[in-house]
């Protein structure tokens, strides 16, 4: 046996160090070291490790020959966009999200539509029964699925090299322990020399890989933040358990933009991709509210309609409540300046609720109009017609600025039926005679009223 040796790792973000401390001087949190042992005894080559040396030797830039990417299209078509485009061969790709979210369902969603890859499912949570329970649920079986209750690396690697599949999954990361290191599994040390063999293994075999990873309380993925520059791309499961809507987004792409984004429902026969996200995410209530204004959004490449709810009631206690869910606060109370002092709105006492409808976030300054609108809607108690919808950034002198991509936030608009756009004036090269809605440029926020309740 070789000699025990331990350190103390953070376990917040994989911080280490050789003594016990009571903060950790990387991510400031107090009391989350916890000793783990590892031996750095035993031999670290693992078995496909062996058998593939790579010698590489510097080449002169031009000499490199262009191999053109070859991803692998995915059945799921939000998967596959999400990923940039395909799997990339050779990837290692993390998976997270709370519990009970639905990773492992979207994951042997995806291990049963592909039947032109060999899979090997890794589970460390269920048994190949209630796998296989759960994935009859969802549909037709794979034949090229293969299950395998093992939390055991080497072992892995093992089955892997004697099965050759094309595509390997990892439910999840926080169950499985290698050798190399006597520490228990889920723990830093162990999560990271794992995660460091499994990468090994994505680019000597080429096969990519899927690591599911459990988010932690407090909301960083899978505990330990070095997975996430270790890996090759991370994904991230959303949604609130209440809700049957998840978004996966993107965190990291090393082979793509991160800017892309899936939408799912959760039904009872598993995740269905949701192609048309405004629908769901704009109410289908026909009476005229105050205080609901739409937004034509994009979300990455992705072209959304979306709902802004705003509250505003006299405050009834001295200071005023400023709440925002999906958006920015800072950004609201920034905007209620704006309108305060530009427009000469008394909105300082009272209480302002700003809600985006269906429990999603949204980081697209072209929202700005629709808040100001929704949040002067709900003062004045007028309500905004239903069929018109709005998409600009508004500045701190109250101008209304231009947002990029503007044509195709129109285009679905006009795709879902609206008959007015409001965006800025200053958005150039907009014809009229392309579209069939109406298109009105504004420049202050006082047209723009003028536009909606007159
Ligand atoms: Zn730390």
């Amino acid at each position: 046996m070789a000699k025990l040796k331990t350190a103390h790792f953070c376990q917040n973000c994989g911080h280490e160090s050789a003594k016990w401390l009571g903060r950790c001087p990387s991510c400031n949190e107090w009391n989350t070291f916890v000793e783990e042992v590892i031996s750095k005894g035993k031999n670290e080559v693992t078995a496909f490790a062996k058998s593939s040396k790579r010698t590489a030797k510097p080449q002169a830039i031009h000499q490199i020959k262009d191999i053109p990417q070859q991803r692998i299209q995915m059945v799921d078509l939000e998967l596959n966009r999400v990923l940039g485009g395909g799997l990339v061969p050779g990837s290692l790709t993390l998976f997270g999200g709370e519990p009970g979210i639905g990773k492992s369902t979207l994951m042997l969603q995806m291990a049963m539509q592909e039947k032109n890859q060999k899979i090997l499912y890794v589970s460390g949570e269920e048994s190949e029964q209630q796998i296989k329970m759960r994935a009859s649920r969802i549909g037709e079986l794979n034949e090229n699925c293969y299950l395998l209750t093992e939390t055991q690396l080497e072992s892995v690697f093992k089955h892997a090299e004697d099965l050759q599949p094309t595509l390997l999954v990892i439910d999840s990361i926080q169950t499985i322990h290698t050798e190399n290191i006597d520490s228990s599994p889920g723990s830093i040390s162990q999560i990271r020399e794992s995660t460091a063999q499994l990468l090994r293994f994505a680019k000597q075999t080429e096969t990519p890989v899927f690591l599911i990873g459990h988010i932690t309380k407090e909301g960083s993925l899978a505990g330990p933040k070095v997975l996430e520059h270790m890996v090759d791309t991370v994904l991230q499961f959303e949604g609130d358990r209440n809700h049957v809507y998840r978004l996966l987004r993107s965190i990291k792409n090393r082979f793509g933009s991160t800017n892309e984004l899936g939408i799912y429902e959760m039904l009872g026969t598993g995740l269905r991709q949701v192609e048309n996200p405004s629908e769901i995410l704009i109410s289908n209530n026909q009476d005229k509210l105050s205080g609901s204004a739409i937004a034509a959004t994009l979300e990455g490449l992705r072209p959304m309609l979306i709902e802004v709810q705003a509250l505003v009631s006299t405050a009834a206690y001295g200071t005023p409540q400023r709440s925002a869910t999906g958006f920015d606060l800072r950004r609201l109370n920034m905007l209620l300046a704006v309108m305060e002092k530009r427009c000469g709105f008394k909105l300082g006492a009272k209480d302002v609720f700003l809600n985006i409808a269906g429990g999603i976030k949204v980081n697209d300054p072209a929202i700005d109009l629709a808040v100001v609108a929704s949040i002067l809607s709900s003062n004045a108690d007028l309500a905004i017609e239903k069929n018109i919808c709005l998409s600009a950034e508004v500045g701190l002198s109250g101008e209304i600025r231009p947002v990029n991509r503007v044509d195709q936030r129109i285009s679905e608009a006009e795709k879902l039926g609206f008959d007015k756009i409001i965006i800025s004036k200053d958005n150039k090269g907009i014809k009229q005679e392309n579209f069939k809605i109406e298109i009105v440029g504004c420049t202050r926020i006082e047209e723009v009223l003028k536009e909606l309740f007159s």
